[in-house]
């Protein structure tokens, strides 16, 4: 079916600007999300479209190098990333990417680098962002996205001299807070985007939901993120019921393939006017991740829950990369000391009881590799827990507010609608903790869809209970 860019562009006013797309690389296929008035989900239709022009957003270079900071990647040196700008260019390019972005943590300093590689892939086709912590109250602050920090609103590339006080004036007000913070990106015209909104950036001190509910009221962007799932659909709920433009990016601190990105609706020729797109909120969500054909749904939420999570071998090959980078930068002679200290203590031991000479090998083989996978799964397990918190507290908000605004009634009523309404709160809650993802597409998924004569797997959990809508 072609659809000409009338319906379209119909279609993208009902979502209110917000698209999910599907991809297959060769085919476009683009899942509107539209508000059926009758029911309380949301049907979506397919439209088969010229594909757009695709940028992922939000990918990490070396030069976001601040530690990371939990107990364990603090006392190591852990920094957030070791990926070198020029690979992780070539590699947006290698998933396919149209423009290409650097999105490092509180610094520009890859932007030279950047530059570098625009001046041999071409000019337009690159942009600068960059994410920084924005305060929200003492002590708690979340990721803000800035896009295209070399091409505000209205105007051509500046220059490098410009492009640094930009950002540097963006340093100091996102010490401000995150009103000042999207006040003075309006002003600069820039675009600014929550970052995975329900991801904690400091989680010691979680927000709480009405801090939530403001922040994302204080954006018009959120992002879709490749990082956790059960966030991702946190993020599209609170997206639906704003009214908020969803974009996508991969927030990759490593070379792996990009697993979300922004699609623009029409194909662009340079990346000003791939900007100039997004601020139109012409843009869609979709994802590099290796998926049948066959497999489809009907669902939108389902392509994010299959779609956005990586695979199992992805996430084995993000720690093996990530410990490589780590001991090459981090450790250096270090390294060679505490091999050679392993190996010594091995012959020691042989000495002392022959079978003691495996015990290095068996500390080096659980450092190396059990330790950083029982790391990151842990990691992967808080953040679920965290996010299952803060949708408590939010939907928590919500219910006091929804309290608040109620009527008076005679009788007994008000007290059966208060009643009413947290059973109706309380049901989202268990519904929402009790989503588990799985961990991608496994072998039989992908030979059975191709024995199926329909090709068809129904997703296993029902989200239309998720989007429920309060009428
Ligand atoms: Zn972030
Ligand atoms: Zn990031």
């Amino acid at each position: 079916m072609v659809v000409n860019s009338k319906s379209l562009a119909d279609v993208v006013r009902d979502v209110g600007g917000s698209l999910i797309t599907e991809d297959f690389n060769s085919v476009s296929e683009v899942y509107a999300v539209v508000y059926d008035d009758g029911a309380n989900d949301y049907n979506f239709k397919k439209i088969v479209k010229p594909r757009g022009s695709r940028c992922d957003p939000h990918r990490h270079s070396g030069y976001s190098n601040e530690v990371i900071g939990s107990t364990t990647t603090r006392l190591l040196n852990v920094r957030e990333s070791y990926a070198k700008v020029s690979k992780v260019l070539d590699r947006s390019k290698k998933d396919g990417m149209d423009f290409f972005a650097l999105q490092d943590h509180n610094t520009i300093d890859g932007y030279l680098d950047l530059y570098k590689y625009s001046m041999q892939h071409g000019m337009d086709k690159t942009f600068l962002s960059c994410e920084y912590d924005v305060k929200v109250s003492e002590g708690k602050t979340v990721h803000v996205g800035v896009w295209g920090l070399d091409y505000p609103a209205g105007s051509g590339r500046i220059s490098i001299k410009e492009v640094d006080l930009v950002h540097e004036s963006l340093m100091k007000l996102r010490k401000q807070g995150i009103d000042q913070f999207r006040r003075g990106c309006d002003s600069m015209g820039l675009i600014s985007v929550l970052n995975h909104p329900p991801w904690l950036s400091t989680p010691a001190r979680p927000l709480t939901g009405e801090e939530f509910s403001h922040i994302c009221d204080v954006f018009d962007y959120l992002e879709i993120n490749g990082d956790s799932q059960k966030e991702n659909l946190f993020t599209l709920e609170v997206a639906l019921e704003k009214g908020k433009i969803l974009v996508g990016g991969s927030d990759l601190h490593n070379l792996r393939k990009s697993n979300a990105f922004t699609e623009t609706i029409y194909p662009v020729g340079s990346a000003r006017e791939y900007l100039d797109e997004v601020r139109k909120g012409l843009v869609a969500v979709g994802s590099c991740s290796r998926m049948p054909k066959s497999i489809k749904h009907a669902d939108a939420l389902s392509v994010l829950r299959t779609k956005f999570n990586g695979t199992r071998s992805d996430f084995y090959d993000n720690i093996y990369r990530g410990m490589g980078g780590y001991l090459m930068h981090e450790w250096g002679l270090r390294k060679v000391g505490f091999l050679g200290a392993f190996t010594g203590l091995g012959a020691a031991g042989y000495f002392i009881y022959p079978p003691l000479l495996a015990l290095p090998f068996v500390a080096f083989a659980w450092l190396s590799f059990a330790f950083p996978i029982r790391y990151g799964m842990a990691e992967r397990a808080a953040v679920k827990k965290r996010t299952e918190a803060l949708y408590g507290e939010y939907q928590d908000y919500r219910l006091r507010k929804a309290i608040g605004l109620l009527p008076e009634m005679g009788g007994d009523d008000r007290a059966k609608e208060v009643l009413r309404l947290e059973e109706l709160i309380g049901e989202k809650k268990r519904n929402f903790d009790a989503i588990n993802f799985k961990k991608g597409t496994r072998w039989w998924e992908v030979l059975a869809s191709k024995l199926m004569p329909w090709g068809t797997f129904e997703p296993n959990y029902d989200f239309s209970i998720l989007l429920h809508r309060d009428k």
